[in-house]
């Protein structure tokens, strides 16, 4: 499926075909063989996957793979060793070469995509604004938080946040996937800000998130296309965790 502001083409060779998730946010469904059964632990691997794995602070999906022996529930996913394994409700996981149907439960996928856009835009509204860098963050559907070393933090801080966020959501910012050379990410004041010159020089290229006019950064989770899609972002608590350690807590609604 052709996606605009999509560059699966400079992809790392194979990852169009196996990590469908990092080209395509919106694909929900996909055909796999099965290439290798954990029976004691209940997961198996797959030859490609939609389901996004738990990592860089976005939860895994869930959903269903089918066989034609039945459906096996989805209920985590992890990659080990660079390898996503799939843990699976039942007793009986399919055999090594049989093919299953894979579906990802879309509601709760795309609530942690416009989620994790949402905190982009936070990084990038408090980049714009204070010069001040994420350091950290959580989300799990439509919540989530990120730490900013903030030396201090006024009590109308999270009201103008909002405001700033949702201006940004109406500007309906293009979101574009793109993969990037090291040396060309290296050398990028965007990419640079966010730190990512401190990810193992292996990885190359790196995927970048670009909300574009806004924000970029590395990152390997799943976003939307616009800023539009993410409804409206309310700030639910601004907190201090101590020194130059400043928590924004935000929540996604409809719009
Ligand atoms: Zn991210």
């Amino acid at each position: 499926m052709g996606v605009p502001g999509n560059f699966a083409d400079r992809a790392p060779d194979g990852l169009a075909d196996t990590e469908l998730f990092a080209v395509d946010a919106y694909r929900t469904t996909f055909e796999a063989r099965v290439l290798e059964v954990d029976r004691e632990g209940g997961r198996l691997r797959l030859d490609r996957t939609a389901f996004y794995p738990t990592g860089g602070g976005q939860p895994h999906d869930t959903g269903t793979l089918t066989t034609s022996e039945g459906s096996l529930e989805v209920t985590g996913v992890r990659r080990a060793a660079g390898l996503i394994w799939h843990s699976v409700d039942g007793a009986d996981l399919p055999d090594v070469g049989i093919e299953v149907g894979g579906e990802i439960d879309w509601v709760r996928r795309f609530q942690l995509m416009r989620t994790h856009t949402a905190l982009h835009i936070l990084c990038g509204v408090i980049w714009a604004d204070h010069g001040i860098p994420v350091t950290g963050g959580n989300m799990e559907p439509l919540k989530g938080r990120l730490d900013f070393p903030f030396p201090a933090m006024s009590a109308d801080l999270g009201a103008k946040v909002e405001a700033r966020i949702n201006d940004e959501i109406e500007r309906a910012h293009e979101i574009v996937v793109d993969f990037l050379p090291r040396n060309v990410a290296d050398a990028d004041p965007a990419l640079i800000r966010t730190a990512a010159n401190l990810i193992p020089a292996v990885i190359d290229p790196l995927r970048i998130i670009d909300i574009v006019g806004l924000d970029r950064q590395a990152d390997g989770g799943t976003h939307v296309l616009s800023t539009a899609e993410v409804g409206r972002v309310r700030v639910t608590g601004t907190e201090s965790k101590g020194k130059d350690n400043k928590r924004i807590r935000l929540e996604v609604v409809d719009a």
